[in-house]
């Protein structure tokens, strides 16, 4: 069964990557957003349960949940809330949202809430197949597929792996380790420019000789982003 995709939506770094490495350590795949705006788009294109911040920029959480249950998506909703005196307007019928924690919180209790909503929710069918659209970019999970206007552009599997991680986390700063132990594992004892070296295969392949705008920034000293078209 394919893992279960879990939208952490959260501008606070830290607080967002422990979450993220909590879920991932227990099966789940995290994607990670850290405004309103991206963090809407990826829940439209559908996850299991997205574990929302109130306090985001852009879009804040109240109206990202109004949005999605405005538009029928019954995604299941964990609320992060750093004021007590907000969680009425969260979990009441008016908005929706499945369950709340308060800051601070554990991450362990984030693990545990989401795997208690996912039961109750009966979620554990598998997600429909993804596909991600940036303008004429396609990258199709079930056919592990790039495409450009419609046709396979024959990416290296950790090439592909790679475009995918930095399109699950569109806006994120992501350093060359991180990336290294998402693409490569965390037993890959190679450099961190082999990182260097499939980015800039995948510019040539995407760039070069299709050309697409590029959509992976360089951090100089730090590592990559993407960026939505
Ligand atoms: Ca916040």
């Amino acid at each position: 069964m394919a893992a279960q995709r879990i939208l952490v939506a959260e501008d606070d770094g830290p607080i967002r990557e422990l979450v993220v490495h909590h879920l991932a350590r227990d099966g789940f795949m995290a994607i990670e957003a850290s405004d309103g705006s991206t963090a809407l788009r990826i829940a439209r294109d559908g996850t299991d349960l997205v574990v929302l911040d109130i306090g985001l920029p852009g879009l804040d959480g109240f109206e990202i949940t109004r949005a999605l249950r405005r538009e029928g998506r019954q995604t299941p909703i964990l609320i992060l809330t750093a004021r007590a005196d907000e969680v009425d307007r969260v979990v009441g019928l008016e908005l929706g949202a499945d369950d709340y924690l308060t800051k601070p919180f554990s991450p362990r209790e984030v693990v545990a809430r989401v795997r208690a909503i996912l039961r109750r929710s009966g979620s554990n069918h598998d997600p429909a197949p993804q596909v991600l659209h940036f303008g004429r970019l396609e990258i199709d999970e079930a056919a592990r597929e790039v495409r450009i206007d419609g046709r396979d552009i024959g990416l290296k599997p950790r090439e592909y792996s790679l475009l995918r991680v930095l399109a699950d986390h569109i806006g994120v700063a992501m350093s060359r380790e991180v990336l290294l132990q998402r693409v490569w594992g965390y037993d890959f004892d190679g450099d961190e420019r082999t990182v260097d070296v499939h980015v800039r295969r995948l510019r040539k392949k995407l760039v070069e000789q299709h050309g697409l705008a590029d959509c992976v920034q360089t951090l100089h000293g730090y590592g990559y982003k993407f960026l939505a078209g």
